[in-house]
């Protein structure tokens, strides 16, 4: 027995010209969730995709499939030939599962295919004498169903299920190009990039560790936290830079009040130059404003002004308690929440700068050998493919 499940997605169809891409996309994207379940397929027709796999392989189909961004709902369906002789027997044999406890119903029907001699309403009732001819004690109740069984008339075939099970939404991974997640091993950035993955940015990762000051914990979190991104896209490179280099030379030289400022601008330089090399299009961070005395406006413009890349903030409305809140539906929370040690925190000044000032920043980094420093800590990079 084949199991097949009908999959609907909503902003696509919105696209204009672009909708071929999309779909394609999409559909390259539910084949790559599936590619551990054997003998499944995914077919494109006018507006929807059709999944087929094994009947036993279903439910794991099912929980793979609810993870993929574009899709906004999906439900198991029964096929049938567009007859309506077998649309009816197609309809007794799956209520026939559905019954027990119910008693009363209501049919739902839609004519994508205006050729089918039935219009929806003539099929309602159709359908609905039917059931209540094969099965005397159920009521139609329109109000307040105990089921509803849904019909769609497609092109080649019709479809009848009775339920619909909601998809993340979004927007296909890939469709909206490449960006580089800068990763720490806390709360924030796996959010970041879970919703940057939700509006169809395909990602790669970049850690920054201080390697001997930081351990191989905070790599394995980093890793930890792809692997499980990785289950909402694709793939996703990682990548890991020593800045312990770069945190000497802004302690020793610097103002210690500016320090975090210029560590991040640091980071963003060493982040646009990999993404050159890459081609990434964008940074995403998990900075929110005003969490912290580096994400105020006056800080997160100071850091920005050292890369001509767009740099994206998904993050950057939210409250701490929604942000963990994601974080724990995504199962990134008991990841990030581990112990460990971060770059950042070592070396952090006491009384950090609010709003650092650009002439203050130029003046303190006129003290150190960014170009140097950048390809110094370029050379540290090492990158492997962390996969779901
Ligand atoms: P997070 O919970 O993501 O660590 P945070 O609230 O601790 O965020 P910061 O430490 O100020 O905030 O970092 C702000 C953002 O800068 C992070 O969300 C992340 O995108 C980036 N970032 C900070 N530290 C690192 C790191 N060690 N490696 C890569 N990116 C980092
Ligand atoms: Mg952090």
């Amino acid at each position: 027995m084949k199991s097949t499940i009908l999959v609907r997605y909503g902003e696509i169809a919105l696209k204009g010209r672009n909708r071929n891409v999309f779909e394609q996309q999409l559909q390259q994207n539910l084949k790559g969730a599936l590619s551990m379940v054997e003998e499944t397929a995914v077919e494109r027709l006018h507006g929807r995709l059709l999944v087929t796999g094994p009947q036993e392989k279903h439910d794991q189909m099912l929980s793979r499939l609810k993870r993929v961004f574009g899709v906004v709902s999906l439900s198991s369906v029964q096929r049938t030939p567009l007859e309506l002789d077998k649309i009816k027997a197609g309809v007794g044999e799956l209520v026939a599962a559905a019954l027990p406890g119910n008693k009363s119903f209501k049919v739902d029907s839609r004519r994508s295919n205006k050729d089918f001699p039935y219009t929806s309403p003539q099929l309602n009732s159709e359908i609905g004498s039917f059931l209540q001819q094969t099965y005397p004690d159920l009521e139609v109740d329109l109000h307040n169903p105990g089921f509803t069984l849904f019909l769609e008339i497609g092109y080649e075939e019709a479809f009848i299920y009775l339920d619909r099970v909601a998809g993340p939404g979004g927007l296909p991974v890939g469709v909206s190009g490449k960006a580089l997640l800068l990763l720490s091993g806390g709360i924030d950035s796996p959010v970041a990039g879970w919703l940057a993955l939700k509006r169809g940015l395909e990602l790669e990762a970049l850690h920054f560790h201080s390697f001997p000051f930081t351990g191989q914990r905070s790599l394995q979190k980093a890793e930890d936290l792809c692997r499980r991104l990785a289950l909402f896209g694709r793939r996703v490179p990682l990548h890991e830079i020593n800045v312990a280099a770069i945190q000497k030379e802004i302690k020793d030289k610097c103002p210690q009040q500016l320090a975090i400022t210029l560590l991040r601008r640091m980071m963003f330089r060493l982040a646009e130059a990999l993404s050159v090399e890459r081609g990434l299009g964008a940074l995403v961070t998990g900075e929110s404003l005003g969490q912290v005395a580096s994400q105020t406006m006056e800080s997160l413009q100071a850091i920005d002004a050292s890369t001509g890349m767009l740099v994206l903030r998904p993050l950057i409305t939210m409250d701490k308690l929604e942000i963990i809140a994601r974080s724990e539906e995504i199962g990134t929370y008991d990841i990030s929440i581990r112990p460990f040690e971060d770059c950042c925190t070592l070396f952090v000044p006491q009384n950090p700068a609010t709003k650092p000032k650009m002439a203050a920043l130029l003046k303190a980094e006129s003290e150190l050998e960014i170009d140097t420093l950048v390809r110094e800590g370029l050379e540290s990079l090492k990158s492997r493919v962390i996969r779901p």
